[in-house]
């Protein structure tokens, strides 16, 4: 199977790296814990005047490279590859690219190892991106064409509102193996 495996909520933790960015601000507004989060968008959980201030830290130099893995994603994307699954990172920068493309690179490279780099794909369109299934934690994933892949929810408080098939990689092998 051709797999496509988004990298922000999938692979790597933004929500903790955003997290402990913010708690070291020391700003006065509480951060918003990953279980009350209730929108994709994690500047839409706080108040639109702090909005440049929370794009602030995940615009800034380092942090998309310094993103803790999300628990067992590289060992089961490493056992997917043993598999032999054909797995892609298939990711959308922020339109401000300057760090988080090049730093997405990285964290790739330091964590999945050099040769994997070849198995990027950086899109703004994942629909325009053939394959078997999308592992994505973006509720709805949508672009100009009907997508041949089957989203797979990676799953979040922030996705519950969706209904479909959904895994952790606590769960992937019950959901992927048997899809
Ligand atoms: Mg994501």
């Amino acid at each position: 199977m051709l797999i496509l495996v988004d990298q922000d909520g999938v692979l790597a933790d933004f929500e903790l790296g955003f997290q402990v960015a913010w708690k070291a601000t020391g700003h006065p507004h509480p951060v918003v814990p990953l279980d009350a989060r209730r929108s994709f968008r994690l500047r839409e959980e706080y108040p639109v005047a702090l909005r440049e201030q929370v794009e602030a830290i995940y615009h800034g130099v380092d942090f998309y490279k310094n993103l803790q893995p999300v628990d067992g994603a590289i060992h089961a994307i490493n056992d997917l590859m043993e598999l032999g699954h054909d797995v892609r990172i298939c990711t959308s920068p922020l339109s401000f690219y300057k760090y988080c493309v090049p730093e997405k690179y990285e964290w790739v490279e330091r964590h999945l190892g050099y040769a994997f780099i070849q198995r990027m794909i950086v899109t703004k369109d994942k629909t325009l991106v053939n394959g078997d299934f999308l592992i994505d934690d973006k509720p709805e994933v949508t672009g100009v064409w009907s997508p041949t892949w089957t989203h797979i929810i990676y799953d979040q408080p922030y996705n519950r509102q969706v209904e479909g098939k959904r895994l952790t990689w606590q769960s992937w092998r019950n959901v992927l193996l048997v899809a």
